[in-house]
């Protein structure tokens, strides 16, 4: 029988001034007492959480029958620990169906993170991706890739103490930020009115109001109503989630100039890059687009032909933060504003890291789930200073959970 031994390792000391200035970088910090340039991830918790709504919720695309109202939201969270006790929390999510399915495939491709290093996020975001590589790089598997890396660059801004946005490298401390909530189709105009002045009251900037109905003229009677509440230096901007043809767009598009309108967002169908496009250079008003892509590639068509003035990604759906930063390049280089859809604890900060003034959409849904809740004032979402992305779940996420499955083991 042959014995294995090992060799005992050379004691670590502490260099002294004259070895550290010869010493390589990685050396150093090997040798630096309590810096560690590795851990390891030992434990992941996935859970699946479905959030109620209060009301049934109804855009455009219910009331031309495509969709049923929406009652409720899927949640798919990840917590994500390591070997020196780090953490990190990330979330993807799913309207009406999707939701199931995002928990399914985050169970069978979580194992691949257990044991790497949490700081090699792009290295992570390509295996988990090969893991399930037959189901594609865009939707349902993509994002629930999402989760895990937005807990794992939460993690790593925790591991920095520092907030996220600036983790990535801040332009603002916060962001221009407008009600969406308020304005749904489902709700009558004296709601939407007292909604708008109950929005501004609590500091945010802008009203969103969703158009679309069947006949055109309610949409003109419902604008006009609200841009006539409204200061006139109120921005004010409208979503038809993707409900007219061309020809009806265009129209829509020329009666909504005399509004001063920031944007007119989803006119087309979200693949119609080139009816976009047609639209942006046709109208002064700005064309926003972009919620309903589900990866950069996507996201690059729009941007190749110019359909939108503002591009609206969502980071939850597209694969996370790692591919959000892909995409903000890309818009920055054609000089684009962007106005993250939904999520507003994550765009808060990606805007925040966004060169050119950005908008956020506020949206209260979320705010059952965590301990935490994000400032408005003056018009601006107020990135909070709290390490990573600021958010613990809270005892009634805990409640609203339908399933868990963990992987590895806790430290
Ligand atoms: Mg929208």
């Amino acid at each position: 029988m042959t014995a294995i031994t090992t060799a005992a390792p050379a004691p670590v000391s502490a260099p002294s001034p004259a070895s550290a200035l010869s010493a390589p970088n990685a050396t150093l910090l090997a040798a630096a007492p309590g810096i560690s340039t590795v851990d390891r991830i030992a434990h992941l918790k996935l859970s699946s959480i479905t959030l109620p709504l209060t009301t049934p919720i109804s855009d455009a695309k219910v009331l031309t029958g495509r969709q049923k109202p929406m009652t409720e939201v899927a949640f798919l969270f990840v917590e994500v620990t390591t070997q020196n006790g780090h953490s990190g929390i990330g979330f993807s999510y799913s309207k009406r169906a999707g939701g199931p399915g995002q928990f399914a495939h985050a169970k069978e491709i979580a194992d691949v993170l257990i044991g790497e290093d949490p700081s090699d996020i792009g290295k992570l975001w390509v295996k988990l991706c090969w893991a399930g590589a037959s189901v594609g790089r865009s939707g349902l598997a993509t994002q629930a890739i999402a989760a895990f890396d937005v807990a794992l660059w939460d993690l790593k801004a925790k591991r920095a103490s520092l907030p996220l946005s600036k983790l990535l490298g801040s332009y603002r401390d916060s962001v221009r930020t407008y009600n969406t909530s308020g304005g749904f189709l489902h709700t009558p105009i004296e709601q939407v009115l007292e909604n708008s002045a109950a929005a501004l009251e609590s500091g945010i900037g802008g009203i969103k109001l969703k158009v679309g109905q069947p006949d055109w003229r309610t949409d003109v009677a419902r604008v006009t109503a609200v841009r006539e509440h409204l200061d006139d230096d109120v921005p004010l901007m409208v979503d038809a989630n993707q409900q007219w043809d061309r020809a009806s767009a265009m129209r829509m598009g020329r009666i909504f100039e005399e509004f001063g309108l920031v944007w007119i967002e989803e006119p087309l169908d979200a693949y119609d890059a080139e009816g976009h496009a047609q639209l942006a250079r046709s109208l002064d008003t700005s064309i926003a687009t972009g919620e309903m892509l589900a990866s950069v590639a996507e996201h690059a068509r729009l941007i190749e032909v110019g359909a939108a003035d503002i591009v609206q990604p969502d980071a939850p759906r597209i694969g996370g933060i790692t591919q959000f930063l892909k995409l903000a390049a890309l818009a920055e280089s054609k000089q684009l504003e962007i106005a993250p859809h939904f999520a507003m604890e994550i765009h808060c900060h990606l805007a925040a890291a966004y060169p050119i003034e950005p908008w956020v959409e506020h949206f209260d849904w979320l705010d059952p789930l965590f301990n935490e809740h994000l400032e408005t004032r003056d018009g601006r979402m107020w990135v909070s200073d709290r390490p990573g992305l600021g958010f613990t779940l809270s005892e009634q996420a805990a409640a609203w959970t339908v399933g868990t499955a963990e992987f590895g083991r806790r430290p």
